[in-house]
């Protein structure tokens, strides 16, 4: 088995567990998006709640991506970290007026409303400030994302966006008020998607949805068309940066926008979870009576999408060149769904040896909390170690 490269030896005077960001890779992959929407009228906003580590949202900035928030403090965070406002779109089946109020102060470039009650609220919102809102409709395109029913948005029956039989209704409102302007529509359909056949099925739905609002009178400068865009999580040396050429063709080859129409996209995982590894080190190597655990130093409070969602991580044991063995990997917290991984080889590890989950790099760190009065993990960067 390749192993990933780590800078072992700088590793070994730091406190685990600690986010490991290698920049390198993130700016490889950020050149490969760019790279892929260039010459087109793409539009690419990096999904803040994926990681909204300051050093990572600034890196990104820097690229000049736009940013996609999903809370009023996401939307100071991407302006702190050098998002131009004019590139922040602001999602969210519940936004507060504290948070709508936050998004029209700063000018942000789009609500994606995702009910009619908000509709309403941000008309009386911006009229109270004298302004206009941008917005587009979030529909509810009833996708199937094939992914696990905890990421998957856009069925029928979802807490997220508007249902077909609503929109007759947003245009007859958003036609009487006067601080709202309808600048397009917008989907997500769930997240971790590597079967792209779902993405066809929504550039299918998102063309009928464009020509029904345009058969209604609707002009819509913008698709957007959210993000999703799953990685391997299973041989993160081997694909290191998620498939975007494809990704971008098919929308390029599926959904033919209607001159000067904008695509916009919102890109999270994809970007930054290859780049990112929790690194923790073996507390214990504890004999079962027919398995062996591995007992490390970081647990869920520090990642916990194997916990949440089942979520496989690839491991390594990048302490040791010892024959392979077979663990179950778990961490200290006192629950019993604090398992990183179940019957896993690794190269046999004792006590002190360094352990990389890797592939954490988004909704990682970003989701770490205080339970068990824990320490939240501390992040270090590839070109500043
Ligand atoms: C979470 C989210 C995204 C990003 O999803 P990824 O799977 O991380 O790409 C994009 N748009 C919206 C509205 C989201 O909620």
């Amino acid at each position: 088995m390749i192993k990933g490269q780590f800078p072992v030896e700088k590793f070994q005077s730091i406190e685990t567990p600690f986010y490991y960001y290698d920049i390198e890779l993130l700016h490889k992959t950020l050149d490969t998006v760019k790279t892929a929407v260039k010459d087109k009228n793409f539009h690419v906003h990096y999904a803040v709640k994926a990681n909204a580590n300051p050093r990572i949202l600034k890196a990104i900035a820097a690229y000049g991506f736009g940013a996609d928030c999903v809370s009023g403090n996401e939307v100071l965070r991407a302006l702190e970290c050098g998002f131009d406002a004019s590139k922040i779109v602001f999602a969210g089946v519940g936004k507060t007026d504290k948070e709508i109020r936050i998004g029209l102060d700063n000018d942000i470039f789009c609500f994606n409303v995702e009910s009619l009650p908000e509709l309403e609220v941000i008309e009386t919102l911006a009229s109270e400030k004298g302004k206009t809102a941008r917005i587009a409709l979030r529909i509810n395109p009833n996708v199937d994302a094939h992914t696990h029913r905890y990421i998957t948005t856009g069925l029928q029956e979802n807490k997220f966006g508007l249902n077909e039989r609503d929109l007759p209704k947003a245009l007859e409102m958003i036609g009487a008020y006067s601080h709202i302007e309808l600048i397009g529509i917008h989907f997500h359909i769930g997240s971790q998607i590597t079967d792209l056949s779902s993405f066809e099925d929504l550039c299918v739905k998102a063309i009928e949805f464009r020509q029904r609002l345009k058969s209604w009178g609707a002009v819509l400068p913008l698709i957007n068309v959210g993000g999703g865009l799953g990685i391997n999580y299973q041989h993160p040396n081997h694909y290191p940066i998620a498939d975007f050429e494809s990704y971008f063709r098919l929308f390029e080859k599926y959904l033919t926008m209607d001159d000067g129409q904008a695509l916009h996209f919102e890109l999270g995982r994809s970007m930054v979870a290859p780049c990112g590894s929790l690194i923790t080190r073996a507390t214990y190597i504890k004999e079962g009576i027919n398995k062996k655990f591995l007992i490390v130093d970081a647990g869920m409070t520090d990642l916990i999408r194997p916990a949440l969602y089942k979520a496989f991580h690839h491991i390594e044991n990048i302490g040791s060149d010892q024959e392979y063995t077979t663990y179950d990997v778990v961490g200290p917290i006192c629950e019993s769904s604090d398992v990183f991984a179940q019957d896993i080889s690794l190269n046999e590890a004792k006590r002190g040896d360094l352990i990389a989950i890797r592939s954490a790099g988004a909704y990682g760190e970003v989701m770490a909390s205080h339970y068990n009065c824990r320490e939240l993990p501390k992040s270090y960067f590839s070109d500043s170690l």
